[in-house]
């Protein structure tokens, strides 16, 4: 072919080809259950209206979480045959070690079998009553382990964190002029370590700048606080800081994924995301004496330290995944197609927190029924809604996830109510996505039939797996 024509194809391409396709093609395939309205309305109030009651089969698509829900590829599953199954010093751990050391840089590589499991370890360690966890959201895992462990877990985020209209380009950040007063109101000596989540899961998948990592680094730097990345979606917040930050836009993922850990001095990952595979995690750390410990309680609750709670198959996926994540391909069609749900039923009116996060859209359940009261669950109704119309599980992230009683048993209602579209990552195409659109769609239209809900029976902790709910 001549060159005046390769060029003008180019052109030609560049104006009217504009799909981000898959950057992958389906080798295996599992069939999906088919049910009808009628039958899931049955099976939702026999689950007492908890989507984490339900069972999968008889879901349709499954938005309930992007944990450990990703599709491997077959790189993955050619690992699962390599995997090293030796007790101690196995090929797949050195593997692993490698991998993770050469993203983070971080000297003590520790497997745990998810990211709680870092976190449970973590904060057996340096929790107490008296201690304080600042970041800029806490994950409600995180949260419930620092809390259990006695200690304070504090939401730092930045303003425009707050506002789920405003569209602004990195709305997890933490507040850094709150941090040093924080940091001056109860003493360094009270606060081991200060947490970043990227991307912001609690807070709408919102990413952090690395200006902002920066800032907060030097503020924990001033007061000798080590700082510790929550790393569970460290390549999609890689990717937002490409597309959004000033002088990024020329480096490769891996090297702005590289620079944010170079800040850290210390991370908890939950592999079940950014690493690809179902399940796994670790805690990476600097410093010794920490590290000693973690690995001591790590033998009496996880497993020896080149396997903690994992096969060493799992190592080998998990090794595998952290490379294929920062693929640049993958990371565009992983942005803009959570992007494109958000996008479609935004541009109809369904209120939907504002900019789409990297995982997950976020229905803004009190403006999508602003005729339910939050002790009445608004997103909690939504999330049956949109069983019973289309099979899809969500999930409520609002008054169900963070309420709390006060002394008289009043309800304390966070800021925000939200319900939860996460996407499984390589699991659903395009048009699984555009069903899932015409259902949000049809049950907008009818919100005004949409009724509260009642807790009928909750646990002391995490209510939001185990609750049981009845219509008002
Ligand atoms: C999922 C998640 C965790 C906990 O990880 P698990 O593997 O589910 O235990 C912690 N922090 C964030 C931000 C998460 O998204």
């Amino acid at each position: 072919m001549f060159n005046d024509e390769v060029s003008q194809i180019k052109k030609n391409q560049n104006l009217f080809v504009k799909t981000i396709i898959e950057p992958f093609k389906i080798k295996s395939v599992e069939p999906i259950k088919f049910t009808t309205v009628e039958q899931r309305a049955q099976i939702l109030k026999k689950a007492f209206y908890n989507p984490f009651f339900i069972h999968a089969e008889d879901v349709l698509i499954d938005l309930l979480t992007d944990s450990g829900t990703s599709a491997m590829s077959a790189q993955q599953w050619a690992g699962i045959m390599e995997g090293d199954e030796s007790y101690a010093g196995a090929r797949s751990f050195f593997r692993f070690e490698k991998v993770v050391r050469d993203l983070t840089g971080l000297k003590h590589i520790i497997p745990t079998h998810q990211g709680r499991a870092a976190e449970k370890i973590l904060f057996s360690i340096v929790g107490k009553k008296e201690i304080f966890i600042p970041n800029n959201s806490h994950f409600d895992t995180t949260r419930a382990n620092i809390e259990f462990s006695g200690a304070t877990a504090t939401d730092l985020l930045c303003d425009e964190g707050k506002n789920p209209d405003l569209i602004a380009p990195f709305k997890g950040n933490m507040n850094v002029a709150t941090l040093e007063k924080f940091i001056k109101e109860h003493g360094r000596e009270n606060i081991p370590m200060c947490f970043l989540t990227l991307t912001n899961n609690s807070g709408g998948g919102q990413p952090v700048s690395m200006k902002n990592i920066r800032d907060v680094k030097n503020v924990c730097k001033k007061y000798n606080i080590p700082l510790f990345l929550d790393a569970c979606r460290f390549a999609e917040n890689a990717y937002f800081i490409k597309l959004r930050e000033k002088g990024y836009a020329k480096k490769s993922v891996k090297k702005i994924a590289q620079e944010m850990f170079s800040y850290a001095d210390g991370a908890t990952m939950s592999a079940k995301k950014d690493a690809l595979v179902n399940m796994g995690g670790f805690l990476a750390l600097n410093n010794d004496e920490l590290a000693m410990n973690a690995r001591n309680l790590l033998v009496i609750t996880e497993g020896f330290p080149t396997y903690g709670g994992l096969a060493g198959r799992d190592l080998e996926a998990i090794a595998q995944g952290l490379e294929e994540v920062l693929d640049e391909h993958y990371l565009e069609y992983r942005l803009r197609s959570t992007a494109y749900l958000g996008e479609k039923i935004s541009s109809v009116g369904v209120p939907i927190l504002q900019p789409p996060g990297g995982h997950a859209i976020y229905l803004n359940a009190k403006k999508y029924a602003p005729h339910i009261p939050s002790h009445q669950f608004p997103g909690q109704a939504i999330v049956g809604d949109l069983y019973v119309r289309g099979g899809i599980r969500s999930v409520e992230i609002g008054s169900v996830m963070f309420g709390k009683y006060d002394e008289k048993g009043k309800h304390i209602a966070p800021t925000l109510e939200l319900v939860r579209l996460a996407i499984p990552r390589r699991v659903y195409t395009q048009s699984h996505i555009d069903y899932v659109i015409e259902v949000i769609i049809e049950s907008y239209k009818s919100r005004k039939k949409l009724r509260g809900m009642k807790i009928v029976w909750e646990p002391p902790m995490l209510r939001h797996f185990t609750a049981k709910f009845e219509i008002i």
